[in-house]
């Protein structure tokens, strides 16, 4: 993922408000980058970007060299709130985004019950949403995301409303997750030491007026 000179400024009862001011950025192929910075300095705002679900103001993101355009399958993204269809038993959710793919039905049992394997949680295929945990729900989350198998996976505070002993577990859980699934992941978080813990390369952003402040490498070898 390749975002250059993107700038993003909202129109707030006409005033603007500059979200973003001249980001530059380069995410290399099977990387886990993690995003940090104080409340307001444009985290969300570049994820979104990156997602499709916003657009720069000006500036350019491209995905293997081809603009971003709207949302696509390439691109996963697991929100803070899980985001679950209510409606939808834990399998179909995953199912979802497979089905949408045009993949034939015994493929989309296969992969989803693979996902639901890896995130542990295929003894409960049939339940629906509401009758499980927070830490269950985002595994579920991030087993749809990962399902479909798209190139970049972006995470805005995916363990955000989680307790610290379930937020460990899923943290050291997506590891595993990344080692083997080998994806460009694209995480977002206020914690510091999340940050740490996960990523390869560490951004930091400034609040005003929404740039990266400094990029660290981090050395901790994986467990
Ligand atoms: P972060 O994720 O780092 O907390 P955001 O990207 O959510 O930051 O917000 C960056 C700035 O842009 C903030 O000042 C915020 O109020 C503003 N902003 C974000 N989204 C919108 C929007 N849809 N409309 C107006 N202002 C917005
Ligand atoms: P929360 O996110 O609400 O803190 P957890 O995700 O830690 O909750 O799980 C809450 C309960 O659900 C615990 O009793 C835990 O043992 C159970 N649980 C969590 N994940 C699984 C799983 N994969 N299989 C079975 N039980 C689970």
């Amino acid at each position: 993922v390749k975002i250059d000179h993107v700038k993003k400024v909202f129109n707030v009862r006409g005033n603007e408000v500059v979200a973003l001011n001249g980001v530059d950025l380069e995410i290399k192929e099977n990387e886990f980058v993690c995003v940090v910075g104080p409340s307001g300095c444009g985290k969300s705002t570049l994820l979104n970007i990156i997602a499709g679900l916003d657009v720069p103001s000006s500036g350019n993101v491209l995905l293997d060299g081809n603009p971003i355009d709207g949302p696509g399958t390439e691109r996963g993204v697991v929100f803070q709130q899980y985001a679950l269809f209510p409606w939808l038993t834990v399998e179909k959710n995953i199912a979802f985004g497979l089905k949408l793919r045009g993949m034939k039905r015994e493929d989309v049992q296969k992969e989803t019950a693979k996902y639901l394997d890896i995130v542990g949680l295929s003894s409960f295929a049939k339940s629906y949403p509401k009758e499980l945990s927070g830490g269950m729900k985002q595994r579920v989350a991030i087993a749809r995301a990962y399902a479909v198998n798209p190139e970049v996976l972006l995470m805005d505070e995916p363990f955000g409303a989680l307790d610290a002993q379930t937020r460990t577990q899923l943290q050291s859980e997506l590891l595993q997750t990344w080692e083997r699934e080998q994806k460009t992941c694209f995480f977002i978080t206020h914690d510091v030491e999340e940050a740490i813990i996960l990523a390869q390369r560490v951004v930091i952003m400034s609040a005003r007026p929404g740039r990266i402040k400094e990029i660290v490498e981090v050395n901790i070898p994986y467990p």
